[in-house]
């Protein structure tokens, strides 16, 4: 059996702590590794090695750390087969799917080429008699980074490439379901010229998180998972004094006026709502039309096309749609809710529940479901399903779709499809989500702007990636600074002005 441990110093370690989870391959549903749960000690001795060589790493010019991310990018198309299918293997996404998570991380990694820029601080030449102001950005020291099982290629990289091109050393705790991408990528970067302890992976669950949060060397932590732990890291590192970003969980609803286009709309809700079997964040899991017509004309077109999609393992070529969800736990929850839709009055338009797949009875599939007639006070609309399911709920008006969007606790994402401009830009204006698709089913911003939800989708007041990542990897130092002319004033006792 494969042991995954951890990435310390440049070096593949063994854990210590004699505790391990399995890491299973979700389309065979076998045991194929087991990874090493890091306890307070390991994580702590990994800190102390991380804080050794941040200085030295720090004083390293930007244009130097900006070329180990130049590299970075080389060698990420170099390995690209192989983290897809390493990423395959432990996630059960398709292959063009987890390239496509590798790729979207790598677009932050060349984002952060352009650090030099990004760190230029600000100066004031002469801010009074003799006087000069300048600002600069420091790096915070030793960053950790909390992340999900759901793009292990994708967070990681939006979050240790900012915070090591600023100067920081990063630990980076990635979910204990998918570990091995996170460990090639932290020896990728080293092969990209990062010196020994700059990265280094610490594997763990709770217990290693915990480690964190209690560890007073670190500076900062950025989470991204689910709300309840989103709140209860951002809770913790608050009040140990850290800075603290933390992304949670989804409920994205895609509104569909009476004018969209029909065929555009179901391939968008297809590809966002079942893509990835619903693992994704930015996953379109509510559909909204507005007005009868609009409602039937969806459902009846959406019907066949769930039928027809194909589930099977990464294994099985092209033709495959989506694959297995993460885990046995992953599936059974979400049957569970399906379950309860039934229960609780929902339409099932497309039942997924029996789905199996010959050859590969003890994978993790979910066959595809599409609900219609689904309400607010179900638990499959109040509750992330995180599974290929989408619910239909109908809106008799515009105000009624917007008011169910806003109204709903999470708000990470949104789409509308319309072919009216003040519809859409009245909607824009108006929702309260932070990232907004216009006849867009997944709006991800690039690199270069920034990612991250409103409401119970996230704790903290900066985004990730882009110009906030690099405020949120630094630190501002203002200096003022007057050289004496050789008058001497004596003390002021007031409040020194510039005037
Ligand atoms: P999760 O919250 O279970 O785990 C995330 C991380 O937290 C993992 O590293 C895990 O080891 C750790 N963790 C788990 N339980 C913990 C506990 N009790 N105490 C401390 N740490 C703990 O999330 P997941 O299942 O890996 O990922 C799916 C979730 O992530 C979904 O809710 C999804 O919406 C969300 N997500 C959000 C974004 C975003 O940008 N907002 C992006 C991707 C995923």
């Amino acid at each position: 059996m494969e042991q995954i441990g951890h990435y310390i110093n440049g070096e593949h370690v063994a854990g210590t702590s004699g505790r391990t989870a399995d890491v299973f391959n979700p389309a065979t549903g076998e045991v194929q590794a087991q990874v090493a749960l890091a306890n307070q000690a390991e994580m702590d001795a990994a800190v102390a090695i991380a804080a050794a060589a941040q200085p030295a790493w720090a004083a390293q010019n930007p244009q130097k750390r900006a070329r180990v991310m130049m590299k970075m990018v080389e060698l990420l198309h170099r390995d690209m087969d192989k983290l897809a299918e390493a990423l395959s293997r432990e996630h059960g996404k398709t292959l063009p799917d987890a390239a496509g998570d590798v790729i979207r991380g790598l677009e932050v990694v060349e984002y952060c080429i352009g650090a030099p820029q990004m760190l230029k601080g600000e100066y004031t030449d002469g801010a009074g008699p003799g006087i000069d102001m300048y600002s600069m950005k420091q790096a915070l020291g030793v960053c950790a980074g909390i992340t999900p099982f759901n793009f292990p290629a994708m967070i990681p990289m939006w979050m240790f490439a900012p915070a090591i091109v600023c100067g920081n050393a990063f630990i980076l705790k990635p979910s204990e379901r998918d570990p091995s991408v996170p460990m090639m990528l932290a020896a990728l970067m080293e092969e990209a010229g990062l010196p020994k302890g700059i990265m280094q992976v610490v594997n763990g669950d709770k217990e290693a998180v915990d480690a964190i949060i209690a560890d007073p060397v670190i500076q900062s932590i950025g989470f991204v998972g689910s709300t309840p732990i989103a709140q209860y890291i951002y809770g913790g590192g608050c009040a140990a004094g850290k800075r603290v970003q933390c992304f949670g969980g989804a409920k994205n609803h895609a509104i569909i006026m009476p004018d969209a286009d029909m065929d555009n709309v179901v391939d968008a809700l297809i590809g966002a709502g079942f893509g990835a079997a619903g693992e994704r964040c930015m996953a379109l899991s509510v559909a909204v039309p507005v007005g009868k017509d609009t409602a039937d004309r969806l459902i009846a077109a959406m019907i066949p096309k769930v039928e027809s999609l194909k589930i099977g393992p990464y294994t099985g070529g092209n033709d495959v749609d989506f694959g297995p969800v993460v885990t046995s736990m992953a599936k059974e929850k979400i049957n569970g809710l399906v379950q309860s839709g039934v229960d609780q009055g929902a339409t099932m338009a497309v039942d997924g529940r029996d789905f199996s797949l010959q050859g590969y009875e003890d994978g993790f599939f979910v066959g595809a479901t599409l609900f219609d007639n689904v309400t607010t006070d179900m638990d499959i609309y109040k509750q992330e399903i995180f599974g290929p399911v989408l619910c239909t709920v109908r809106a008799d008006t515009y105000d009624d779709a917007i008011k169910m969007t806003m109204e709903n606790e999470y708000g990470n994402g949104t789409a509308i499809f319309t072919r009216d401009g003040d519809t859409a830009r009245d909607f824009a204006n108006r929702i309260n989500v932070g990232m907004v698709g216009v006849n867009v089913p997944i709006p991800v911003p690039l690199a270069y702007h920034t990612f991250g939800g409103w409401k119970k989708s996230a704790f903290g007041d900066l985004n990730q990636h882009g110009p906030d990542a690099f405020k949120f990897y630094t630190r501002t130092k203002t200096i003022t600074s007057r050289w004496p002319s050789g008058a001497r004033e004596g003390a002021n006792f007031s409040i020194p002005t510039m005037g």
